[in-house]
């Protein structure tokens, strides 16, 4: 079965049966179906049977950097499903897996006066990373002799997924925390970072004393520091100094905190360097991986881990987590595929021109009185309102232009696959500065 299939009523019926993200079960948000993608686009129905064809701005959150129906994805899938497409890890294992885990070791950020990320644990989303990275901080403080270390020194405004060890260490506010009372464990939370466009050394001095009086007060029941390195994603889209995640690496070495860096946003380019925390020079002794990984074909994140913090909590016993499709051979085929375009070295290029494209096209919306900053990181841009954004308002005016967006709280964002041309990046300029002028500051379509 092909595209261009006529489901009338599909959107009725997934009203009826299905969950969507952070949504009540009768949605009154517009959904549109995807009949077909390719390259950067998405071919849409709506629930009128109207089609539209739209260039993907979100790479479907982070993750499609190279393309719907990538040639040399598709090819990877396919040879890797004519052999097996998934068996267990529990004493087996295959040349996909062990391929990616070397791939993603060799690319991961090093410091030759640090001990390298030698050890990946190939987890099947990127929230099961995060608590898979968070064991094992506290299997490594146990194992040294710290078995009271069981606590996070988290950023106000971080994200780390939505599993509930994962959600203990995003926003206390924003991250659902209150729902849920004292299902969520209590960590500390550092004040959020000053923002990259408009920070001074004060408040680099002030922030460093901030992160490093709350360390100092609870060193003792602490097992780590976890953070997003230079740009926190779905906690807001804030970019700040790589100073800060020095300043991070050097306050938890002085209390022997280790340091979780998650780049399950950040990761594979997207912010000009390979990883995030390559704009500070930081290796941290934990690293997430995911969204990208995969090219956005499957899903699988990576924990990657210093051999010295996989030895001693090995000395002391074994990690404690396994999951049942750890290490899909499938996913990790076309992980590989991926890992392989980038290695190539194009995505710097395309990066950079992507950065300038976003720059250029949504500096206009920084006239509109509704809207309050406008700033890119890498291939990431943002055009923050002054208030919330209507979403469904903004999302069809958008659509009408020929761009898909999901715009959040105050945000309209956007962050294109590699492969977006220059007119492409145009397109998804114009359709946001055009939709936010529209809905947010009355300007006629
Ligand atoms: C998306 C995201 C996660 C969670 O990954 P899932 O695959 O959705 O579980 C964790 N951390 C960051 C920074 C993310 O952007």
């Amino acid at each position: 079965m092909s595209g261009g299939l006529n489901n009338p009523g599909l959107i009725a019926r997934d009203r009826a049966a299905l969950w969507h993200p952070y949504a009540p079960a009768s949605p009154t948000l517009p959904l549109w179906e995807v009949e077909d993608a390719e390259g950067v686009r998405l071919r849409l129905r709506d629930d009128g049977g109207a089609r539209h064809e739209a260039v993907d701005a979100m790479s479907s959150w982070w993750s499609v950097i190279h393309g719907y129906r990538n040639p040399l994805l598709d090819a990877a899938a396919k040879r890797q499903l004519s052999r097996f497409s998934h068996v267990m890890f529990g004493g087996l294992t295959h040349d996909p897996a062990v391929e990616l885990a070397e791939r993603l070791v060799a690319m991961a950020p090093a410091d030759p006066g640090r001990p390298a990320l030698g050890r990946v644990f190939l987890a099947d989303s990127g929230s099961v990373s995060v608590e898979v990275a968070l064991k094992l901080a506290v299997q490594y403080q146990a194992a040294a002799g710290r078995p009271n270390r069981q606590k996070f020194l988290a950023l106000r405004g971080g994200y780390h997924g939505d599993t509930v060890g994962a959600m203990s260490v995003c926003d206390p506010v924003d991250g659902m925390h209150a729902a849920f009372g004292g299902l969520v464990p209590a960590n500390v939370f550092a004040p959020r970072p000053p923002a990259s466009a408009t920070a001074t050394p004060e408040d680099l001095a002030a922030w460093r004393d901030a992160v490093e009086r709350l360390a100092a007060a609870h060193a003792d029941g602490l097992a780590a520091i976890v953070a997003e390195p230079a740009l926190q994603g779905a906690g807001g889209m804030h970019a700040y100094p790589p100073e800060c995640v020095r300043i991070l690496r050097e306050v938890g070495d002085r209390h022997g905190l280790l340091l979780i860096l998650d780049e399950i946003a950040t990761g594979f380019g997207r912010t000009g360097e390979l990883f995030a925390a390559g704009h500070a020079g930081v290796v941290p002794d934990i690293l997430c991986v995911g969204k990208a990984l995969t090219g956005g074909y499957l899903t699988l994140a990576a924990m990657l881990c210093t051999g010295e913090v996989a030895a001693a909590v090995s000395s002391a016993g074994r990690l404690l987590h396994g999951p049942t499709f750890m290490a899909n051979p499938l996913a990790c085929a076309v992980a590989n595929a991926s890992l392989g375009i980038l290695e190539g070295g194009a995505w710097r290029e395309d990066v950079r021109r992507i950065e300038s494209g976003l720059a250029r096209g949504l500096a206009p919306a920084a006239a509109l009185d509704a809207v309050a900053d406008v700033r890119t990181i890498g291939a990431v841009g943002v055009v923050e309102l002054a208030h919330d954004v209507d979403v469904p308002a903004v999302t069809r005016a958008a659509l009408r232009r020929g761009v898909w967006v999901r715009p959040f709280r105050n945000l309209v964002y956007t962050m294109p696959p590699y492969v977006s041309s220059a007119e492409d990046v145009e397109a998804i300029t114009a359709g946001i500065v055009g939709a936010v002028a529209e809905v947010h500051a009355g300007v006629p379509a």
